[in-house]
């Protein structure tokens, strides 16, 4: 591991003014890094990359950032509740459950333990060529310098929301969840505190794979708010992986419905393990508004998720897994007795 140098945040808004005070070039090299739990970054920084000069510990704002509230209008996390923590919340567990279990299935059970949720939807890629150093073509870690995966191995990257400059599909399990429920992100950075729709935090590649999110350099991420709505309570996620635990989704839905004798009166739908970015399904949500929930009406919801799927080889099998994925996890939740 290279040498940085580390600081103890004393409170949000010094995190921030440390973070930022030598971030100028931050969107490509990440000079400056927030430790949460550490379980990305530290992964990341042993094999080399990631290369902060300086990090930025903010495991001393535990108490400040760590809470989780619920009151009628909805729920409160704070960017350093921890993974194991918030599943079992029974708040959450009861009423935004799509959240519990994403957060459940995600990991293991030490991780869940360590990691906070602000580095959970911060997790970066697990493709391959990212990962390893010896490779020379990975616009996401080398700008400019292609892409190895779209005529590689590929099996586990996106099939939707690609571009020809990468494929990597997002990881994560918890923005799905925040997603599908349309939350909201708060942030502090240099200019002071401000909200964003989770739909709008992470980036699609285009042609800067490198740049992730719509984060400014060093911008903290404070906490996340979910409204409560008829669809919150019934929702679920279905992960479907190569092994039952202790792994990242092949393809997975969250669904929030809510139904009025058998018919959708609105409907939340979010993709992972397909997409390069977290994904809300809008045009399946368009199918199914106003229908009668079936298997039928859930095919076609799934064939319009994924008529705009882009395979490469070893992910051909994608499209037909998430639209069972989805169809399977659209029946669940019509079933479920709230
Ligand atoms: P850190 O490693 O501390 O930080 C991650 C990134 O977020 C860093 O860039 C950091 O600077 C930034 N950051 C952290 N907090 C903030 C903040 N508040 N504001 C701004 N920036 C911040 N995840 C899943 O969802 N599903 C899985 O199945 C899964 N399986 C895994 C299996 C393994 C073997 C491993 C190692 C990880 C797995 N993960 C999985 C990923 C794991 O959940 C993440 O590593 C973890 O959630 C990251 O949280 P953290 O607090 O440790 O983040
Ligand atoms: Fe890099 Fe993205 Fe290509 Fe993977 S898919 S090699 S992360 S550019």
């Amino acid at each position: 591991m290279r040498p940085f140098a580390y600081e103890r945040a004393s409170d949000p808004a010094a995190a921030v003014h440390v973070a930022t005070s030598i971030a100028a070039e931050a969107h490509v090299r990440a000079p400056v890094q927030y430790l949460a739990g550490g379980t990305t970054l530290l992964d990341l920084m042993k094999i080399d990359v990631m290369q902060p000069e300086r990090v930025v510990d903010i495991r001393t704002l535990a108490a400040r950032l760590g809470a989780i509230e619920a009151d009628a209008s909805g729920l409160r996390l704070g960017a350093l509740a921890s993974m194991a923590e918030t599943a079992a919340h029974p708040a959450v567990r009861q009423d935004y459950p799509v959240i519990a279990q994403s957060l459940a299935q995600a990991a293991s059970a030490q991780l869940r333990n360590m990691a906070s949720l602000g580095g959970n939807v911060l997790q970066r890629t697990r493709c391959h060529y990212f990962r390893d150093v010896s490779n020379h073509a990975c616009n996401k870690r080398l700008p400019g310098s292609g892409c190895a995966a779209i005529s590689g191995v590929n099996r586990l990257l996106a099939v939707l929301g690609t571009s020809e400059h990468c494929i990597a599909s997002y990881p994560g399990d918890l923005a799905q969840a925040l997603i599908a429920l349309d939350a909201s992100v708060e942030t502090l950075g240099p200019s002071g505190p401000r909200t964003l729709r989770f739909a709008e935090l992470h980036r699609a590649p285009d042609d800067t794979p490198h740049i992730e999110t719509n984060l400014a350099p060093g911008e903290l991420i404070t906490g996340f708010r979910v409204s409560s709505g008829p669809w919150t309570r019934r929702s679920l996620y279905v992960k479907v992986r190569d092994r039952e635990s202790y792994a990242f989704a092949l393809a997975s839905a969250a669904v929030a419905l809510d139904l009025q004798e058998g018919v959708v009166r609105e409907v939340r739908i979010g993709l992972g393990g397909l997409a390069t970015r977290p994904w809300r399904a809008e045009a399946a949500e368009a199918v199914l508004r106003g229908q009668r929930l079936d298997e039928t009406s859930a095919q076609k919801a799934a064939e319009a998720a994924f008529a705009d799927a882009i395979i490469h080889g070893d992910n051909a099998f994608k499209p037909e897994l998430g639209r069972r994925t989805l169809v399977r996890a659209l029946l669940q939740a019509a079933a479920l007795e709230v």
